[in-house]
């Protein structure tokens, strides 16, 4: 009896463990792995989704959890509409003015979108050419002011007359720092060949996925108590995903902004769907009738 609980117990902590088989992950760019003072230049592409009012990009929020020893995370409820038994604990030790559980548990924004690599300093597969790429709030933000600041003629994932983005990395403190990150002041076509290749993705389907109620609060109890659990739904890390480390900053109470790692999301290996291809059939229609229209791109 109790050496089959031992083999089950065995057999769960060995399919926790081999969830970073799945590879899901190696859909992202890994652009946070380049050197210092290095720069990678890509392409953003239009969401699958149309009605995605960002364009070209979703929010993702995230937990970090510690399950069976892993570090973990998993969707906060509220991304779906529903409530979240982590983000009442953030609350409850914010309540208390333990600033530092508070934050610990408090969710974690990211945002993905979907990239064409241009220019890598590191290898990556060139087979897969259109990636994911989750990066915080911060690169958000330069994008955000980009948008403002009236330089752009057209949207920057464009196909046709878009403007490419460079990732560059330097560091501030022991910190990694993309604060010098830019659009390309170029605009720039996506060569054709390509753009008859592209597979979008719907970007909302990319995001870590939704976990019922109570496996959320069965999750939290493990990270408390250490307990043991079985974790489907949830996806250790890659051990080669570095943690970005949380920035100490003072920030208000109100709003704690910390700047989530890069993770990858959960697996969803789903081919482009038939509305999915008609949609992408459009873009490319719409993308050859701008080439055409006349070269006031270039
Ligand atoms: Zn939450």
């Amino acid at each position: 009896m109790s050496s089959k609980l031992e083999a089950l117990k065995a057999a769960f902590a060995a399919k926790t463990t081999s969830s970073s088989n799945d590879d899901s992950w190696k859909k992202f760019y890994p652009f946070w792995k380049m050197q210092e003072n290095n720069q990678a230049v890509v392409r953003f592409l239009p969401d699958l989704d149309e009605d995605n009012p960002l364009g070209f990009l979703v929010e993702n929020h995230v937990h970090e959890l510690n399950i069976n020893g892993q570090r973990t995370t998993v969707a906060c409820g509220k991304m779906y509409g529903e409530s979240c038994p982590i983000c009442e604990l953030s609350k409850k030790y914010y309540d208390e003015k333990n600033e530092e559980l508070g934050k610990k548990y408090y969710r974690k924004l990211s945002y993905i979108g979907q990239i064409i690599v241009i220019e890598s300093p590191i290898e990556h597969d060139a087979e897969q050419i259109v990636k994911l790429i989750d990066f915080g709030p911060k690169i958000f933000k330069l994008i955000q002011s980009a948008f403002q600041s009236g330089d752009l003629e057209v949207e920057p994932y464009s196909l046709i007359g878009g403007y490419n983005f460079r990732i560059k990395k330097t560091k501030s403190g022991q910190y990694a720092d993309y604060g010098t990150s830019s659009f390309a002041p170029k605009q720039t076509n996506v060569d054709e060949d390509l753009i008859d290749r592209l597979e979008l993705m719907d970007l909302k389907e990319q995001r870590r996925k939704q976990v019922p109620r109570a496996e959320l609060e069965a999750m939290l109890n493990a990270d408390l108590t250490g307990a043991s659990i079985p974790v489907a739904s949830a996806q250790s890390t890659p051990a080669s995903t570095p943690v970005e480390p949380t920035v100490a900053t003072s920030t208000p109470v109100a709003t704690p902004t910390t700047e989530a790692a890069p993770t990858p999301t959960a697996a969803t290996s789903e081919a482009p769907t038939s509305s999915g291809s008609s949609a992408l059939a459009a873009l490319r229609a719409r993308a050859k009738a701008a080439k055409t229209a006349g070269g006031d791109a270039e």
